[in-house]
C-alpha cells in the first residue's frame, strides 16, 4: 500500500533496522523501545487490522508468531520469558495501521498492560 510506512520498510523504501526476515514476514527493532527487546513483526501483506484478517491469512497469523518465538531464542529472552502484543484499534492504541507483532521482553512486565 502506497501510504503505508512498515509496506515502505518491508519494501526496504525507508531504513530501519531489519532482524530477521522471509518470504512472508519482516522484523525490525522499533524506533522507540518499550524494553530491552522490541521488535516489530510484520506481514509483507498489507493488512490494516487484525480485523481485517481472511481465512486465507490464517497460516500467515501462525508465522509471525513463530517469528517472534525465534527472535525471543535468538535474543536470549525464550526462557526468561516475553510478550506478543497486536493492538488493534483504538482502544488499544494502534497507531500504524499495518498488522503488526510486538515482540517484548528482557524485564519484568506488569499484568494488566496499561
Ligand atoms: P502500535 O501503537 O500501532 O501498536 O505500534 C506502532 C509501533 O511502531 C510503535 O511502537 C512505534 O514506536 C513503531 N514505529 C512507528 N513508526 C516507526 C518507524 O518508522 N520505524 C520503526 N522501526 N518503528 C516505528
Ligand atoms: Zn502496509
Amino acid at each position: 500500500m502506497a501510504d503505508c510506512i512498515f509496506c515502505k520498510i518491508a519494501a526496504k523504501g525507508i531504513p530501519a533496522k531489519i532482524v530477521r526476515e522471509d518470504a512472508d514476514t519482516v522484523a525490525f527493532e522499533d524506533l522507540n523501545p518499550q524494553a530491552p527487546t522490541h521488535v516489530l513483526v510484520i506481514p509483507r501483506k498489507h493488512l490494516a487490522t487484525a480485523g481485517d484478517l481472511g481465512p486465507e491469512d490464517e497460516a500467515l497469523v501462525g508465522k509471525l508468531l513463530r517469528a517472534g518465538a525465534e527472535i525471543a531464542t535468538q535474543r536470549g529472552i525464550a526462557a526468561s520469558g516475553w510478550r506478543a502484543v497486536l493492538n488493534t484499534n483504538r482502544d488499544a492504541g494502534q497507531s500504524v495501521f499495518h498488522i503488526h507483532l510486538h515482540v517484548l521482553g528482557g524485564r519484568p512486565m506488569g499484568w494488566p498492560p496499561g
